[in-house]
């Protein structure tokens, strides 16, 4: 790590004249107040500022950063639109930032195969869009649908409302077009059912941009419903709650979205869209069902059933299009409503086995009292993957330390009742001690030796995602015998 800053200022230069000289002009960035938006995503906790930024136009562009990468030795960040929660496209600080912003093309939609072939800086809803007059959609809707880009989605294998039903980005991608760290181009997956070999893409979706830049993405597009309502259900406590969306599955129905929102969300969100919720309700849960107006019917009146059933008191199902969208306008703007109530949250994204979801958020709801701070629930519980919003002001000693403690024993306690630490976010630099608790060294060594496969040089966004064994034992999560390391030959970085 170069700490001498003029030492830092020369290499910054180097680096700049080389992928100008490979580069239009305009696509490189190197002063300080240029980089500055890049120096965190949306992890805005954790920042760096990176040595310089390259916004390549085009696939052979990306091919020249990194030739001049690989030939100087410099760590690759990619970047899609910075919405990461993890802190996947943090910078690294004697490395660059590769943003895809400008690579933001649909190359090609066809309405008869139902696929589209995208550039990796389109935006996920520009993709609906696109596909709309065709009457088809692209499934996967992460919240932030409306900023994050379908190369962001590939590498954190993003998930949203409808993936219970439609399935998650590995699931609707069919192919994609990749920049390895060597300078060729491969193409992962195919347009086939089924491909011979390795499935490498499955290896590839989720890989946080550890194993090379993505510069293409073929998605898979499904017809728009004919018609879709939502029941919005209330709640006396969350442990009620929590043991209904059990229910609703155990049932045999497939919501096409299972969400539910704690009363400290219900709160935040209410007074900020005006959704209508119920703000009595410990918990409310939003049921989803598309299909043919008859086929809605039913599931509403089944899930009407089971919901009453386990416990529900207040029970409204959406009769218009407008009114559905209201419903779930609160649950797709409850992070941004956590701003007005709290000058800092800390997003976590944990996944549980639903029968398990009551368990979870009653020691939640005791790790609020242990730590001092609020937590709003509000999640996917159809897939049982929460994301509990920390609140917290930074400005205050210690409230942030108590915040990332507070998260940490959230994981902790998910991979207990035999969840996963991550959802959907991915694992970035935020999770990557929880990784310790996740998974044995053998498994860690496996992960390192993918990684290797694709990138021997190790420059593609390096120190994210997969501990090394030294942290795990730093973190106490390794038993170090006489002194030494098991896998002493893995990385150190
Ligand atoms: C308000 C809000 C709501 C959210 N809701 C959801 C949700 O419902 N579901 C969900 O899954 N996520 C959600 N997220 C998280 C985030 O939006 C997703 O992880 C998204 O996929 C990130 O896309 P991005 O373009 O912003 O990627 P970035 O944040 O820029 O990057 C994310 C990761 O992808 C890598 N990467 C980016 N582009 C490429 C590429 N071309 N090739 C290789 N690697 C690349 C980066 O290195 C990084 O590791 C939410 C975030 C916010 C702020």
């Amino acid at each position: 790590m170069i700490t001498d800053l003029s030492k830092l200022a020369a290499r910054r230069h180097e680096v700049a004249q080389a992928l100008a000289a490979v580069l239009p002009a305009g696509c490189v960035l190197a002063a300080p107040e240029d980089t500055r938006p890049y120096e965190c995503d949306g992890l805005a906790a954790y920042r760096q500022m990176p040595l310089v930024v390259a916004l390549p136009h085009d696939e052979a562009q990306v091919l020249a950063v990194l030739a001049v990468c690989r030939g100087l030795g410099v760590p690759i960040v990619p970047r899609g639109a910075g919405t990461g929660l993890s802190g996947g496209a943090m910078p690294i600080a004697e490395g660059i930032v590769l943003s895809t912003a400008r690579l933001n093309r649909i190359v090609r939609l066809d309405a008869t195969s139902r696929t589209a072939v995208v550039q990796p800086g389109v935006r996920n809803l520009a993709i609906s869009e696109a596909a709309a007059p065709h009457g088809l959609y692209y499934a996967p809707d992460p919240s932030s649908q409306i900023a994050c880009t379908i190369g962001g989605n590939v590498a954190e294998n993003s998930g949203g409302v409808h993936c219970l039903k439609y399935g998650l980005t590995v699931h609707n991608v069919l192919r994609v077009r990749v920049a390895t760290i060597d300078g060729d181009i491969v193409e992962l997956g195919s347009e086939a059912p089924d491909a011979p070999g390795l499935d490498l893409l499955s290896v590839f979706i989720g890989s946080e941009g550890m194993l090379g830049i993505v510069t293409e993405v073929t998605v898979r597009l499904v017809p728009k419903a004919l018609c879709a309502r939502v029941i919005m259900a209330s709640f006396g406590d969350v442990v009620t709650a929590g043991n209904a969306v059990a229910h609703v599955i155990a049932a045999g129905i497939i919501p096409a979205g299972l969400e539910m929102m704690d009363r400290t969300s219900v709160s935040m969100v209410e007074p900020f869209v005006h959704a209508g919720y119920d703000l009595d309700a410990a918990a409310i849960l939003l049921c989803e069902a598309d299909g043919t107006v008859e086929e809605v019917d039913d599931e509403i009146a089944r899930m009407t059933a089971v919901l009453r059933e386990a416990g529900a008191g207040a029970i409204a199902v959406s009769t218009t299009e407008a009114e559905r969208l209201r419903f779930w306008s609160g649950r797709k703007n409850a992070f941004p409503a956590a701003g007005r109530i709290s000058p800092d949250y800390y997003c976590m994204d944990g996944t549980i086995p639903r029968k398990h979801l009551a368990q979870v958020l009653t020691g939640i709801a005791q790790m609020e009292v242990k730590y001092g701070l609020r937590c709003a629930n509000v999640f996917h519980a159809g897939d049982g993957n929460l994301h509990p919003l920390i609140l917290f002001d930074a400005n205050r000693p210690d409230e942030l330390h108590r915040a990332e403690a507070f998260g940490a024993e959230i994981l902790a306690l998910c991979v207990a009742v035999g969840g996963t630490i991550t959802g959907e976010h991915g694992v970035g630099v935020e999770k990557i001690d929880s990784m310790c608790v996740q998974f044995k060294p053998t498994e860690l060594a496996a992960f390192f030796a993918v990684k290797k496969a694709f990138d021997p040089p190790m420059l593609l966004n390096p120190g994210k995602a997969i501990p090394t064994l030294h942290r795990c034992a730093e973190f106490g999560r390794l038993r170090v015998t006489n002194g030494a390391l098991p896998h002493a030959n893995l990385p150190r970085f």
